[in-house]
């Protein structure tokens, strides 16, 4: 079967440019996990579903169809055959995903969709839990991480309208409650390979991510 990378780290570390890099390299696909939990949440903040309330988001949580593309060249992610690719990155989405993705209804569909796409393998798997729960037995795990200055300088150059010490605050209260939610925390796995992105460039990065699965 084939290769399975496993790119774990919370946001801003690097890890969709790096994954996507990664990929191409290696001529393998890509699925962004995180953009299935940020299609969900789009869909439910349509719906008016009351994200403060877990049961509301569990109720609802096989109701949106998802389809997702692997090419790490080419975005697809349509929910009910609606086009998400931009509306799931909105400032709105990013700061209601970490509710719906802490009910266990709406990680449990979304993993089993996970293991299904990734299949017999060949190829890169960007996420929160894919090392730990996704997929426990893909050959290489990377776990990348920055300095929270890094990873909101990162974010902060990629959109408009905000300052680095605000992109820091919403990152850090994002990551808390990535990090302490009940459900399949962010965590790192125990045979991951960590690297330190702070003081590297992409092209640094993906180099030394292919060197680790070389080895
Ligand atoms: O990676 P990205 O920032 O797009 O992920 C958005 C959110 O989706 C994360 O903040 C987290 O709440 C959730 N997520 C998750 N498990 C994953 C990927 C993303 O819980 N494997």
């Amino acid at each position: 079967t084939g290769l399975v990378v496993a790119m774990d780290g919370p946001s801003g570390s690097g890890k969709s440019s790096a994954s996507r890099g990664v990929a191409r390299a290696l001529g393998l696909r890509y699925l962004d996990t995180g953009a299935m939990y940020r299609a969900i949440t789009w869909w439910m903040l349509q719906q008016g579903v009351d994200l403060t309330d877990p049961g509301a988001i569990a109720a609802r949580a096989l109701d949106p169809v998802l389809t997702l593309g692997t090419d790490p060249d080419l975005a697809v992610v349509a929910v009910d055959g609606v086009d998400a690719v931009a509306p799931i990155r909105t400032a709105e989405v990013t700061a209601a995903v970490s509710a719906v993705s802490a009910v266990p209804e709406v990680r449990h569909r979304l993993v089993a969709e996970q293991r299904e796409i990734i299949g017999s393998g060949g190829i890169v798997v960007e996420g929160r839990d894919i090392g730990t729960v996704v997929a426990p037995g893909a050959a290489v795990k990377i776990y990348l991480t920055a300095s929270a200055d890094a990873r909101a300088l990162r974010r902060t150059a990629e959109l408009t309208g905000t300052t680095v010490a605000a992109q820091r605050a919403a990152m850090a209260r994002r990551d808390t409650l990535d990090s302490t939610r009940k459900a399949d925390p962010l965590a790192k796995a125990a045979d991951a390979v960590e690297l330190d992105t702070t003081a590297l460039n992409l092209e640094e990065v993906i180099a030394e991510i292919l060197r680790v699965i070389k080895e």
